[in-house]
């Protein structure tokens, strides 16, 4: 295992993770915490959209390389299709749409003197790597030497997992396993009636324009309708199709022309967490000079201050106390106008046991499906016994 180099985070929760490197990389790799937090929100959607493992799901990592290094200030997802299945493994349709996204798909990006910087993809079903498959899709649209590569591994109970693939100085790429790996932590936000801090305040400046340009396509896909993380594996027990089927109407309203302008506000619970969410590339929000979160949870009554930046990262995590919570947002555009969305998340107060009880079930299904899959993989693929990955 390489020494780290200490410019490197751990991504604690709270903690900017900001920079990633290690000896083998001829350049650091620097983000904006706002969009690996959209990759990692879109990437934990679609992983609970489907059972067993949900969808993969993947993009272009936009942003710059300049001072000998590379910075991600921006990811457009892939709409892939998923014709060969839930992995995020391209049909001739999706390799079109891919080569699409990198010409007129980014024009207000290079805009900005912004260009592809390489790709990101979530892995539910493997562990973090480059298949054979990604290191063809690496080399055929991510040819040049800075150009990187983004694996992101969801956990139903644990932090995402995450990993960079890049070009040695001799050309090879290291693709069994990323050279470190590190946590995606959902985002927290302090929920005390003060300002939240931008999510990429900490990162130095440089040519990142003051205004975040217009995304095409949001990178957070909006989870299914009421989400309540036990509504959700009710919901995958009732069958996988309807899930897809949520999505699709929710991309459809998202982009229906003939409706006003919604930034699709939502809370959802996960793992405890209210999870507000809101479409950051909508039009209101674009507009938006800042906004506020007003979250009435029982008699606590908060108030999240959320300047543009912040709006644009397009959630903010909450530790909830009741069953019931009331969300409103506030935002104060341009011209004085105001745009009010609200949202309720209602928990099942009378259910805690029943909510522990599927949670628990969950729990316990995942590691059976872990311990099946690393099974099935060791019998296709190792000759030896592994001792190791045997389920208990
Ligand atoms: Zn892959």
């Amino acid at each position: 295992m390489p020494k780290m180099s200490p410019s490197v985070e751990t991504g604690q929760p709270g903690e900017a993770c900001q920079t990633w490197q290690v000896p083998e990389c001829p350049f650091p790799i620097e983000w904006s915490p706002a969009v690996l937090e959209a990759i990692r929100a879109a990437a934990m959607d679609a992983f609970f959209s489907l059972p067993h493992g949900g969808a993969e799901i993947g993009g272009v990592l936009w942003g710059t390389r300049a001072g000998g290094r590379v910075r991600i200030l921006e990811a457009r997802p892939l709409e892939c299709e998923h014709a060969l299945g839930p992995t995020f493994t391209l049909s001739a349709k999706d390799h079109a749409r891919l080569a699409a996204l990198l010409e007129e798909g980014g024009r207000d990006l290079r805009a900005y003197g912004w260009e592809p910087v390489g790709w990101y993809h979530s892995h539910t079903r493997s562990e973090i790597l480059l298949s054979a498959q990604d290191v063809e899709i690496h080399n055929r649209y991510f040819p040049d030497p800075w150009h990187v590569a983004l694996v992101v591994r969801p956990h139903a109970m644990r932090p995402m997992r995450a990993g960079f693939f890049f070009r040695e100085a001799n050309g090879s790429i290291h693709a069994d396993s990323s050279y470190r790996e590190f946590l995606l932590q959902p985002a927290r936000e302090p929920v005390m009636e003060r300002a939240v801090s931008p999510a990429t305040a900490s990162l130095p400046p440089e040519p990142v324009p003051e205004r975040a340009p217009p995304a095409s396509v949001p990178v957070a896909t909006p989870p299914p309708k009421g989400s309540h993380r036990w509504h959700l594996w009710v919901a995958i027990a009732l069958g996988m199709a309807a899930g897809l089927v949520g999505l699709k109407i929710d991309w459809t309203r998202a982009f229906a022309a003939d409706r006003p302008p919604s930034v699709l506000l939502m809370a959802y619970d996960l793992d405890g967490q209210l999870q507000i969410r809101w479409d950051w590339t909508a039009e209101p929000i674009r507009s938006a000079e800042a906004g506020t979160l007003e979250i009435a949870d029982g008699a606590t009554h908060t108030v999240v201050a959320l300047e543009k930046q912040r709006l644009r990262s397009g959630t903010v995590s909450y530790a909830r106390i009741g069953a019931r919570v009331d969300v409103r947002l506030t935002l104060r555009q341009n011209g004085g106008k105001i745009h009010e969305e609200f949202t309720s998340f209602l928990g099942q107060a009378g259910a805690p046991e029943l909510r522990r009880e599927l949670r628990n079930q969950a729990v316990r299904t995942r590691e059976l499906e872990r311990a099946v899959a690393d099974l099935r993989r060791a019998g296709r693929s190792d000759p030896q016994p592994r001792g190791r990955d045997s389920p208990r």
